[in-house]
């Protein structure tokens, strides 16, 4: 079975390379009808794991990722660390180092003069004499000195580490008994049972040191996958400046989560020249052998493509539900089908939907003075009464052709185009040039409420 993890650093958000890390795993899993695991990497204690959990948690709710069993804490296992680093000691495969700080220091500038990469000498690595006194020992492990570590990454292909040059006899405990990281990944992946592990490829370079521990402890050693990194439109690492980092940025923004999953799986990732996945597609296509090799580049624009893909395509009840968090309230609206599909064409987020959505519903309390300027001369605004007038002798009309009807019919009797009306009309109904199809909002707003919302401008036309 396979079992694939995400094993965060707590920063106190869940950052979109973490969530497109998380999203290859999970459909790796998922695929395999194997297990997804998550883990939080909180042994720096400084920071607070509880909160940080609670972030990926939410994020995860958010786009639908659900992974098995427990959240497994690293803070929280700190005697089973040691325990493993006793076992190493014990079958002589790691020492205690007592090298102080001062002569450590000494070591790395004789190297560096003699332009060599600082790196630990072993002298503790044999050592059989009386340890120093008051100097609190690390544990290192007894790393192959010779030789070349190698595996076969399932994103980059053959990796070789020359052991002699790129490794030493590297610390798994600290002074104060504290296990290092590539120490507890380790023991974690392990005892966690995964057995393929999808990261960032800025990880590659723990990756030899991992494999020694794994041998070292008897274990197996998992397939990784590195995976490039996501780059900003200049080919730079992706930073805050080039947009929202944290993953509910985007909840707030606009974006549906399925955008950001479809956004984040084609960022590094194809499957022929197919844009739009299902989570469905996603999980019977995904392969992570299939990962492009080099970094993939964020673009803004192709996220907002797919958002208007995704708003388009939604059921009404996705977006009632989606647009909720915007405080806009659609459940009891009496038309809001035909006000979702007059606006969904348009909106390229959620965001300028709930704008649109609240300018249709209510009244304008104020009106976008341009466009009064440019549209609204005298002319227009006699125009704009009579049409008032003519539609208050109407019938009370329902459907948006009914009130195309009348309106063709009035322009045409005074010899007048569409266009000497239509944005008079929309100022009245939304306060500024730029709505949805002109009568379908006529009949979104209803009669009655039309003819109040021309008579408001009109008044406040007057008033200037
Ligand atoms: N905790 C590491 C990070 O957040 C990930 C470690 C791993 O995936 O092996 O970068």
């Amino acid at each position: 079975m396979i079992v694939t993890r995400f094993a965060p650093s707590p920063t106190g958000y869940l950052h979109i390379g973490g969530l497109r890390t998380a999203l290859y795993s999970y459909l790796w899993a998922k695929r395999n009808n194997g297990k997804f695991l998550l883990r939080i990497e909180d042994t720096d204690l400084a920071r607070n794991s509880k909160e940080a959990a609670e972030a990926i948690k939410e994020a995860f709710q958010w786009v639908g990722l659900d992974f098995e069993g427990e959240i497994v804490y690293q803070s929280e296992r700190f005697d089973l660390y040691k325990s493993y680093v006793q076992k190493l000691l014990d079958a002589g495969k790691a020492y205690k180092c007592y090298m102080s700080k001062e002569e450590l220091d000494q070591l790395r500038e004789e190297q560096s003069a003699r332009k060599e990469r600082p790196r630990y000498d072993g002298r503790y690595r044999d050592f059989t004499g009386t340890p120093p006194k008051g100097v609190e020992p690390v544990i290192r492990i007894k790393a192959p000195t010779s030789g070349v570590i190698s595996f076969v990454d399932g994103v980059k292909g053959e990796v070789s580490f020359n052991a002699s040059d790129m490794l030493d006899d590297f610390i798994i405990a600290r002074s104060d008994g504290t296990p290092t990281y590539n120490f507890v990944v380790v023991i974690d992946d392990a005892l966690m049972g995964v057995n393929e592990v999808i990261r960032g490829d800025d990880h590659l370079s723990n990756t030899p040191k991992q494999i020694i521990l794994y041998e070292a402890l008897g274990f197996d050693v998992p397939k990784f996958y590195h995976v490039p990194m996501i780059l900003n439109p200049e080919g730079k690492k992706l930073s805050k400046r080039d947009g929202a980092m944290d993953v509910m940025a985007y909840q707030k923004e606009g974006y549906l989560p399925e955008t950001l999953l479809n956004f984040l799986i084609r960022l590094g990732w194809s499957h022929g020249d197919q844009e739009i996945f299902s989570m469905e597609e996603m999980i019977a296509f995904f392969d992570p052998s299939h990962i492009n090799k080099s970094a993939s580049a964020y673009n803004q624009e192709k996220l907002l493509w797919l958002n208007s893909h995704y708003i388009k395509e939604a059921s009404y009840e996705r977006l009632i539900e989606a647009l909720r968090f915007f405080d806009v309230d659609l459940a009891p609206h009496p038309k809001k089908e035909l006000l979702i599909d007059a606006v969904r064409d348009r909106a390229k987020t959620l965001v300028e939907f709930a704008t649109m959505i609240r300018q249709i519903v209510d009244a304008p309390k104020t009106y976008d003075e341009k466009a009064i300027e440019k549209f609204l001369d005298t002319k227009a605004v006699e125009i704009l009464s009579e049409y008032k007038n003519t539609l208050q002798n109407a019938p009370a009309l329902e459907k948006a052709g009914e009130f195309e009807t009348l309106t063709k019919n009035f322009l045409e009797e005074r010899g007048l185009k569409l266009k000497d009306l239509a944005q008079a009309i929309r100022i009245a109904m939304v306060g500024n040039s730029i709505s949805p199809s002109i009568f379908e909002v006529l009949e979104i707003i209803g009669f009655v409420h039309v003819i109040e919302r021309i008579e408001a401008l009109i008044i406040y036309k007057k008033g200037v």
